[in-house]
Formats: structure tokens, sequence, C-alpha cells
């Protein structure tokens, strides 16, 4: 170095506690980075704006330090308003950084430019605190170093970034010790940037510090010292107590899922037979049907039904009758291989699902000897009572589709009763009634929806606690001339895989908001909720369209939930995620319809910004009575709770559910025992004059939550 400038000289003990400072400060920010990640949204961004102060503070402070640790024969000091800033600089900086880690992918244009905008920021942290000092003459800067001090900030905003983003996945001792082995090679890489920068910097010999007087550098050193790291601590401790939560959180999504598991077994048992039944089969045959896509197995469904099992049960009852069914349970179970499936599906109803099924002539010998075995006399109070079956068998992929393979055996069947009884047939595609019927009723929606034969239903929510109502959900009707009245379950399947369900599904969102504004103008402000099927979620302007109509209709989006069913919410789940999310952003109110049904994993619902989860009504409907769904339903209170949702019970029938539920803290509740679906015009009536609204309190201030452990 040149003798034109002053002599400087560096406090070991201060540069020691500065990179101490630095590789704590990455510490803490890495662990930061996960919470972000990892945390519901509401709470993601409090951990990102007291991350940020935390972890700006701890790199600024690392900087300061450094600053302190030089030494030069003048007296020096720091401007308070440029310290000020330099401060806040870093704090705007490590926002970025943990808003960028905390991203669910890191693309590379994200990568590069938080890098860069990073090191930039960095850069004018410890330049702008330079010139805090207001040295005159200026400070001579060597350009080498100082593009070496930016090169090195920018590599190692880079370095955090990936190292944020990599840490995401590793677990337990693996992550700490991964941790620790990247805070050292960012704090390195911090108090390199800043040893480097201040490398760049000569004093000319005349320098005099225009800051000296305002603040005393060791009185700084202690207490900037002292704070960091106090701050760093804090926040590394609540980082640590917020991941236990976390983590009893998902020990409660295992259990839960456990029983989850638990009751489906038992529900999925047909309790008389001990047989698989219609759910399960639907199951298997939905698997089957994958699986010979690629081996190309063929499937054959049996569709079997008594003849002659009416006047067994009339004349000898039904105690007798269920021993009938036991046994020829056990007759077909014993024709056939373990591999088959047997189920029974309806009151005299059985049906084998066969994989790997040989030709026409095999399954031809099966059936005969399902027949004549099932023809064997069955002792019933000492009478020998004898009777036959008629089976139907339908053919995957030959000439059936999976999902008909059912019908077709179905219809099948009808046509073996139909020629004599105690035989089987196999399907032909002319015996496809349902077809032509699906095509009617295909043809009559369509004409439907331009003759104005759809109208909405609105069922009544109330709060569990005070039974003011809390909105109304609207349920669609078709009136057509001739079928009469017709429920959803009957045509929306058919809606579905027609290509009508968007169009339908725009009518009810028009509909349901002008309803809404209505009865808003009527000063009755109900809270609408509006189904919305899987198609539509996936239509590009869905968005755009409930903008317009709340906006035509003067509908503050507040007033209206969107109901999207668990397993719609799971399909195509990353776009379905970004969508709910703009959707909330609006302000609209997002809820997860029929939950319990699709089995998805809690993990994946915490980083949905859902408001409320509905319990689908089979579990409250078994709930008083069988335990395992009762646990069930408590345990998904609970852990709703505690991702601060609103649970509403639906389907709640009697006062025993009631009591159950407002026993195990549930927020909300539907169901025939308050209200049963009606047209909108009675609305007013129906809610009564004692009741009052009470909208659902947004979620951040659910505070009145059962506590969560
Ligand atoms: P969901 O969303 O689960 O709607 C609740 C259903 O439960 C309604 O049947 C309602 O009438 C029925 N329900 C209400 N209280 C009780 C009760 O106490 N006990 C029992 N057993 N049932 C109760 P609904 O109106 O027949 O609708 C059936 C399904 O059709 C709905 O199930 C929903 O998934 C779908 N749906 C109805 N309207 C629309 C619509 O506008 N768009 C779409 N995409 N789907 C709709
Ligand atoms: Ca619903
Ligand atoms: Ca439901």
């Amino acid at each position: 170095m040149s003798a034109a400038f002053l002599p400087s000289e560096y406090s070991t003990g201060l540069v020691l506690l500065s990179v101490v400072v630095a590789v704590f400060a990455s510490f803490v920010a890495l662990d930061l980075a996960r919470r972000v990640h990892d945390a519901p949204p509401h709470l993601a961004r409090i951990w990102l704006a007291g991350g940020s102060i935390a972890m700006g503070t701890g790199i600024w402070s690392m900087h300061f330090l450094g600053m302190l640790a030089f030494r030069l024969p003048i007296a020096l000091g720091y401007d308070i308003v440029l310290t000020l800033l330099s401060w806040m600089i870093v704090v705007a900086v490590s926002g970025l950084a943990l808003a960028i880690a905390g991203r669910p992918r890191l693309t590379m244009p994200w990568l590069l430019g938080g890098a860069l905008a990073m090191g930039a920021g960095i850069c004018a942290m410890h330049y702008l605190g330079m010139f805090a000092m207001r040295m005159s003459p200026p400070i001579v800067w060597h350009a080498g170093w100082v593009a070496a001090s930016a090169a090195i900030a920018t590599t190692a905003s880079l370095a955090a970034l990936l190292l944020f983003h990599g840490l995401r996945r590793a677990n337990g001792l693996r992550r700490l010790n991964l941790q620790g082995l990247a805070a050292i090679v960012m704090g390195g890489a911090i108090a390199g940037m800043h040893y480097s920068g201040m490398a760049a910097a000569n004093f000319p010999l005349d320098s005099v510090c225009g800051a000296a007087l305002e603040i005393d550098t060791y009185w700084l050193a202690g207490t900037i010292g002292g704070a960091a790291l106090l701050l760093l601590s804090t926040t590394l401790f609540a980082s640590i107590v917020d991941a236990r939560i976390q983590s009893r959180t998902a020990k409660l999504a295992r259990s839960l899922k456990a029983a989850n598991r638990e009751l489906s077994r038992i529900a999925f048992r047909d309790p008389l037979t001990g047989l698989a039944n219609r759910l399960v089969l639907e199951d298997r045959i939905d698997h089957a049907a994958t699986r010979s896509e690629r081996t190309g197995d063929r499937l054959a469904l049996f569709f079997i039904d008594l003849d002659g099992f009416k006047p067994i049960n009339d004349s000898f009852g039904h105690q007798a009758g269920d021993t009938v069914l036991r046994v020829i349970g056990g007759r077909i179970g014993a024709c056939c291989r373990e591999t088959d499936t047997v189920a029974r599906i309806g009151g005299d109803e059985f049906a084998i699902l066969v994989e790997d099924a040989g030709g026409r002539e095999t399954l031809g010998k099966l059936a005969e000897r399902i027949v004549q075995s099932i023809s064997q006399p069955i002792e019933l109070h000492e009478h020998p009572t004898s009777l036959s079956c008629s089976i139907g068998i339908a053919v995957f992929p030959e000439n059936s589709p999976a999902e008909r393979l059912v019908a077709h055996a179905d219809a099948a069947m009808y046509h073996a009763k139909r020629d004599g009884k105690a035989t089987y047939r196999f399907f032909t595609p002319e015996m496809d009634a349902g077809a032509a019927e699906t095509i009617k009723l295909q043809q009559d929606l369509r004409a439907g929806l331009n003759r104005g034969e759809f109208e909405l239903y609105y069922q009544l929510k109330r709060d569990a606690r005070s039974g003011a109502c809390c909105g109304a959900e609207a349920l669609l009707r078709w009136r057509h001339p001739g079928r009469g009245m017709v429920e959803p379950d009957n045509f929306l399947p058919v809606a579905e895989r027609f290509g009508l369900m968007v169009p339908l599904g725009n009518w009810v969102l028009d509909e349901a908001i002008r309803q809404a504004g209505q009865w808003l103008r009527d000063g009755m402000p109900v809270p609408v909720a509006i189904n919305l099927s899987p198609l539509q979620l996936r239509q590009p302007d869905l968005q755009a369209r409930l903008a317009a109509a709340l906006a035509r209709n003067k509908v503050p989006p507040e007033m209206i939930t969107l109901e999207i069913t668990e397993s719609a919410a799971m399909e195509d789940a990353d776009a379905t995620l970004a969508l709910v999310e703009r959707l909330n952003q609006q302000g609209l109110r997002i809820s997860i319809d029929d939950f319990g049904t699709g089995y998805s994993s809690l993990s994946y619902l915490r980083r949905f910004t859902a408001d409320q989860i509905k319990i689908d009504r089979a579990f409250i409907a078994d709930m008083v009575g069988n335990p395992d769904a009762l646990a069930l339903v408590a345990g998904v209170i609970q852990l709703a709770h505690s991702l601060d949702l609103r649970v509403v019970a639906e389907g709640v029938e009697t006062e025993a559910q009631q009591a159950r539920l407002i026993e195990l803290g549930c927020d909300e509740m539907q169901g025939f025992l308050f209200s049963c679906p009606a047209p909108a015009a009675g609305m007013a009536a129906r809610i009564g004059a004692a009741d009052t609204f009470t909208a659902p309190p947004l979620p951040w201030h659910a505070s009145n939550h059962t506590a969560t452990p």
C-alpha cells in the first residue's frame, strides 16, 4: 500500500466477533427460510417480516462490527442517518431473500435476479456504511477490490438462495449438520465481502472523519454486538418452538390418517356377509383397469342376482333371509380364486371381479359352477329350501369400458333372468338400455339450459354456538317438465361427461351472486356458498367471471364462499393451489367440501389458503354410535382449528349429532335438522325475525377456537 495513505490495523477480537455474528445470523436465516416455506400463509407473512428484521440486523451488525474493528490513527465515527439507512437496506434485502427462498419453486430467473438484487443490496449497505464516516478528503477506492467485493456479495447471495432452497427437504440431524455447514459458508462469504470491501478503501494522510463526534466507537461495538446476538437468539428460539408445534400438528395428521384407514376398513366391508361392498368393488375395478392397460389382461365382472329370494325372506323372516345370504356369500367365495374380489352390492345382489380373466369358455364354466353351487338346497328351520341365481358377465376391455362394467353386467343379468333364470349371459351392446337413457338425459339437459329450467335452492348454515344464521349454500335443482324436480346427483355426472358442466356452473355462479346482491339490497346480508365443479376450476376465465358478477351485483367478495371438493382440490394440486390463492386474494372465501372422502394429506391442506372445511355428511351420519367415526370427526375439528380453519358439519339430522358436534367445538352446522334446501323466495321467513346474521370471522380472527396443543 502506498505511503500516501494512513496506516490501518484491525482489532482481532472484534474481527472474530464479527465473523461469529455473521455465521450465527446465517444459521438463523436458514432456519427462518424454512419457517416461511412451511407455515400457513398468514403465519408465513409474520415470519417473513420478523425474519427480515432479525436476519437483516444480524448481517448489518456483522458489517458494523467489522467497521469498528478497523482502526485508523485518527478519531472515527458514523453519521447516524446514513447508518440507519444502511440498516434499512439490508433488512429489505433479507426480506427479499426469505421471500424468494420461501417460494415453492426456484426457477432460474428468480435465482439469478434474486442473487443480483441481494448482491446489489449488500454492496449498497456496505458502501453506504463507509460513506457514513463522512471522510474528507474522500476515500480513495481500489477498483479491483471493489469489484471483488461486489462479486463475492453476489456469489454469496446465489449460494445462500441455493442453500436456503436445498435445505428444505433435509431432516433431523442431517439437516442440523448441513445447516451448520451452510451457515459457516454463508457467514464466511458475508465476512469475505466485508473485508474485501474494506481492503478497497484507502484513506489519504490528511483524512478527517466528519462524523467523528457523533457516535462513540467502543460503546457502539458493545451495544450492537450484544443486541444482535440477543435478537438472533430470540428469533432462533421462536423458530425452534414453532417447529415443535408444527411437528406436533404433523403427528396429529398421521394419527388422523390411521383413524381414517381404520374407518375405511370398517366402512368397506359388508357387515352381514363379511364380503367387500360396492365401494371396494368400484375401487378394485378402477385399479384393475389401470393395471390391465399396462399388462393387457382382461377383466370380467359377474353380476349375480338371486332368483326367488324375496319369498324366502317373506315367509321365513329376516333372520332366515340373513342366514341364506351368508350361506350364498360363502358358496360364491368357494367357487372363486384368492385373487378374485367377491362383493355384496345390494340386498340379494353379489358381484365378482375376475382379474386376469381367461376366455369366454373359462368364464362360462365359472358361471355354471356358481349356478350349480347356489342351486344346492339350504336347510332352513329343518326345511330344505332351494333357490337359484341369474348371472350377467361383462368383459373389459372387450366390450365394456371400466366405468360401465357393473352396469353392463347388470344389463346382461337382466337378460339371463328374462331368458328363464338359473343361467348366465354375456353382455352384448344391444342390451345397453342405459346408454340410450343417458343420451336422452343429455339432450334434455341441453334443452333445459336453453329453456331456463334450472333453479337454485338454498340451505341455511347455522353458527353452532349461537344458532344464528351464517349463510346459505346454493344447491342446483332442475325442474323438468316430464321428470319433475331432479336432484343434482342424477344429472351432474351426465352434464360433466357431455361438456355441459361449465355452462351450467357459470349459470349457477351468475345466479347465486345475483341473488346475494338482491338479498343485500333487501337488507338481508346472507353470505352465499357456491359449489364449484373440478371442471370449472380449470376454466381460465373463472376469476374474471367471478369478479364481473360481483361488480355487476355490487356484492362484496367476502359474501361469497366457493366450495371445492377435497378430491377436486387434490387434482392438479399446484394449479389449484395457485388459483385458490388468487381467488382468496380477491377476497372470496374458500371452503374444502366433502372433507374426509379424499384421503388427502393434511400437510398439503396446510398450504391451501382455505377458510373452512366441511366434514362430509357420511362421517356425521356415523358419528353417534361408531367410535371410529367420532374419533375422526374430533380429530378433524382439532386439526382444522390448529390450522385456523373453521369447521362446518354437513348433513346434521339429529339432536344427538348436534350435541356431540357442539361438544367437539364444531363452528357451523348444516342439515335437515335446521333447514332443508328451499327456493330463494322463502328465505326471509326461514331466517326468522329473531335471527341475526353473523358473517364468519376472518380466519386470523378465529381466536375463539378451542386451544390447540
Ligand atoms: P354437497 O355439496 O355435499 O351438498 C349438500 C347436499 O347434502 C345437498 O344435496 C343437500 O340437500 C344434502 N343435505 C343437506 N342436509 C342434509 C342432511 O341433513 N342429511 C342428508 N342426508 N343430506 C343433506 P343435493 O342438493 O342433492 O346436492 C348434491 C350434490 O350435488 C352436492 O353435494 C354438490 O356436490 C352437488 N351440487 C349441488 N349443486 C351444485 C352446483 O350448483 N354446482 C356443482 N358443481 N355441484 C352442485
Ligand atoms: Ca357443498
Ligand atoms: Ca358435501
